[in-house]
């Protein structure tokens, strides 16, 4: 049995408070994590919100985990006590389904989801199954890692699932957390970016990211000069904006990717797809093995978040200052003193 001291919210909008809670006895096949660092994404803000209806108070936030492991079920035989671990968005999947057997774990239909009908990691205690605890590749920078196992792989799969090439001409809409990763993968990927972004004071911090272009998505003549250029578009945004206008952004065969969770239905000309075979895709976080290759390449090119700090004192205040889209540009909070 472990006693945790965690951080929840009791009503949807409300504030975290002090909130202690039991495990059980460690399963045979869990890790449990001491959380040292959890960045906030904006899935933490729409679930504690219930903006898609499946959170249940009290709700304790926080899938982008860094920490150490403190303990292990008796057959787990891939981590030891001592090792430095991350931990997002899934934290269990059944491991003998199709898809799990495949290697994409993340698909699992009875998979767990970290702050799903379970305690995530604003908290000193976390636990997961043994395979959604992926391993730090050394030297690597603890205090900036945690939102790579979120924000991060969300982006970085869809970059494997089109087959991106460094002869590619890419987009990323909304330069926020998940869209700032993307810049700077896309960047080291090889290809030219152009980055779509509502807010023309971010434009020279973008640029330093690794964007080649800056385009203001609130203009109508410069989404115009794009037109027909790129190969492939990720939209992380969670807004409506005029599809069709990126649709025509695309080349022939170009794809739209979709990771941000869109609260209302796309509405979308058939003619905008069919006319050059142009396609729609989307995509939740990756798998284990994804999420490994993603951390290995970060730390060979040296690609982290730009982080804000808070004290875990101050994690209203850091969801606040999420909220309030003044952040640059990921949030993370230091769960130790
Ligand atoms: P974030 O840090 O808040 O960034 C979102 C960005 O979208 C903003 O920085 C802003 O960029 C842009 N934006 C916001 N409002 C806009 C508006 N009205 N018009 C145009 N652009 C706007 O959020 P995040 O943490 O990156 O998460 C983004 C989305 O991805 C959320 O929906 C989140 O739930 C989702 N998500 C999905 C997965 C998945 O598995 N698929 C995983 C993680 C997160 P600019 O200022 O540059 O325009
Ligand atoms: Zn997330």
């Amino acid at each position: 049995m472990r006693k945790v001291k965690a951080y929840a919210a009791h009503e949807a909008k409300g504030k975290l408070e002090p909130f202690e809670f039991e495990l059980p006895d460690i399963g045979k096949d869990e890790v449990e994590i001491k959380v040292h660092y959890c960045g906030i994404c904006h899935s933490d803000m729409s679930m504690l919100n219930n903006d898609w209806r499946q959170t249940q108070y009290p709700f304790v936030p926080g899938h982008e985990i860094i920490g150490e492991v403190v303990a292990i079920g008796s057959s787990v035989a891939n981590l030891e006590v001592g090792n430095l671990v991350g931990l997002g968005w899934i934290s269990k999947s059944c491991m003998h389904c199709d898809q799990c057997i495949d290697g994409a774990h993340h698909l699992c239909s009875s998979k767990e989801q970290t702050i799903v009908r379970r305690h995530g990691g604003f908290a000193d205690y976390v636990r997961c199954h043994w395979s959604w605890a992926i391993a730090l590749p050394d030297g690597i920078d603890v205090a900036k890692a945690g939102p790579l196992l979120c924000g991060g792989i969300t982006v970085f799969n869809p970059i494997l699932m089109a087959n991106v090439s460094p002869l590619n001409k890419v987009g990323v809409i909304g330069i926020g957390g998940l869209g700032h990763m993307a810049v700077k993968m896309l960047n080291k990927w090889g290809c030219e970016v152009t980055a779509f972004s509502s807010t023309p004071s971010k434009t020279p911090e973008i640029l330093e990211m690794g964007a080649h272009h800056v385009v203001n998505s609130r203009d109508s003549a410069e989404m115009k000069k794009i037109r027909g250029t790129l190969d492939f578009i990720i939209n992380t945004t969670n807004v409506t904006l005029d599809w069709n206008a990126y649709l025509s952004a695309l080349t022939p065969k170009g794809t739209l990717h979709m990771v941000g969770v869109l609260t209302e239905p796309m509405q979308i000309r058939a003619g905008a797809l069919l006319s050059s075979e142009k396609s729609i895709t989307g995509s939740p976080t990756g798998s284990p093995i994804q999420s490994r290759k993603m951390l290995e390449f970060c730390a060979r090119h040296d690609i982290y978040p730009t982080v804000e700090a808070f004290p875990a004192s101050q994690i209203n205040e850091a969801f606040e200052h999420l909220k309030s889209g003044k952040a640059r540009y990921r949030v993370v909070v230091k769960m130790t003193p």
